[in-house]
């Protein structure tokens, strides 16, 4: 464990089984110097253990350093539960990992994340208290998935505004690759502006629903990432800018709510000898969080939000300057902001 290539500086890994319903779940805790680590829930049938762990090892680093950018009194966390989504014995599941989660005390909060729906965080909140989004002070129906995609919206915009000189979006083409929980709600937002869709899910009535409602073109799945478009936006799963998917791209920009969207820090640079525009995938995805954050902090939301789009602004125009890759630039503002937590 100590040695695996993604623990990074883990303050606490913590394995939860529960053989009577058959529970094998992992709880990573990256840092907690900014605050209680905090990360969503994700349920997947993973192949190993090994995967499941190096997956949420790789998600509570990212977790840290996104919410460290998001200004949030967060630390960084996450937990994966080794099952397919539409197991019967879902509830089950969730209801056994919860009480692991409550058994922290408040040191880790979790929220929804692949595989796990707003509907399931209220299954997680029934025997424990550090579920975002699922508290008495959320109203009834809060989803952090609407305001990921809000923020991913500003982010795009923003990056627009960099690239093209203004944040207009009308008749920009854009491909979005994955029309889950977040995915959709971006695609409805940038219908709204005006953009043109390019669509892919493995989901068929996820993509007719795009088609039907927004006017979109449906491509396949393995070829959503090099259409001729301004603009892709990652929202599935991630690594998908790897060696075989950034020579084939098309787009000036891409900005999208996929976590860990670089198969390798190295992508990064990669995308800038391309001249490609990169916002990074915490920065753009830091929505759901952010207001997850603010209605416990006592925030605005829609403030908290639209200040995304500085952040943006902020790492695109350093990336610049320093001819460095986005994502190094704003790994480096995150993790300065984690240092003077720990000092
Ligand atoms: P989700 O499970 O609701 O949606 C994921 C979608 O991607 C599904 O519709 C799935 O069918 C589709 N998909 C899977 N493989 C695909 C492929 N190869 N090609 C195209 N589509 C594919 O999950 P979500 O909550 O929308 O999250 C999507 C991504 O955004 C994840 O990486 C997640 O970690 C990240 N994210 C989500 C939130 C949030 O608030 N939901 C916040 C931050 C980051």
């Amino acid at each position: 464990m100590f040695d695996h290539p993604s623990c990074n500086g883990h303050e606490q890994v913590l394995y939860c089984h529960d053989p009577d319903v058959g529970l094998r779940a992992i709880i990573a805790i990256h840092n907690t110097a900014l605050g209680p680590a905090a990360g969503g829930c994700r349920m997947m049938p993973y192949t190993s253990a090994d995967d499941a762990l190096t997956d949420v090892l790789r998600l509570s680093e990212g977790m840290t350093l996104k919410n460290a950018m998001a200004g949030l009194p967060l630390g960084g966390g996450k937990c994966v539960i080794i099952a397919d989504q539409n197991d019967p014995a879902k509830p089950d599941l969730l209801r056994a990992f919860s009480h692991h989660v409550q058994h922290l005390g408040g040191r880790f909060w979790t929220a929804i994340d692949v595989g796990v729906g707003p509907a399931d965080a209220e299954i997680l909140a029934e025997g424990c208290d550090y579920i975002f989004a699922n508290s008495s002070r959320y109203e009834p129906g809060f989803s952090p998935a609407t305001y990921t995609a809000l923020g991913g919206f500003v982010s795009i915009q923003a990056a627009a505004e960099h690239r093209w000189g203004t944040p207009d979006l009308s008749g920009r083409r854009v491909a979005v690759q994955g029309l889950g929980a977040a995915g959709s709600g971006l695609a409805a937002h940038l219908h709204q502006a005006g953009a043109s869709l390019v669509v892919a899910d493995i989901r068929t009535d996820a993509v007719n629903r795009a088609v039907v409602e927004y006017g979109a073109v449906a491509v396949d799945p393995a070829e959503i990432h090099a259409q001729n478009v301004d603009i892709f936006a990652p929202c599935a799963l991630g690594a998908v800018l790897n060696d075989t998917t950034i020579s084939q791209l098309r787009a000036e920009v891409v900005c999208g709510l996929a976590n860990n969207q670089l198969a390798e820090a190295r992508h990064g640079q990669q995308l800038r000898d391309l001249a490609i525009t990169y916002v990074p995938d915490y920065v753009a995805n830091a929505g759901g969080i952010s207001a997850a954050g603010a209605v416990i902090y006592d925030e605005d939301i829609r403030q908290r939000i639209e200040r995304m789009r500085d952040t943006v602004l902020e790492v695109l125009g350093t990336a610049d300057a320093q001819a460095r890759p986005t994502s190094a630039v704003a790994d480096d503002i995150a993790r300065s902001r984690v240092a003077a937590g720990q000092s």
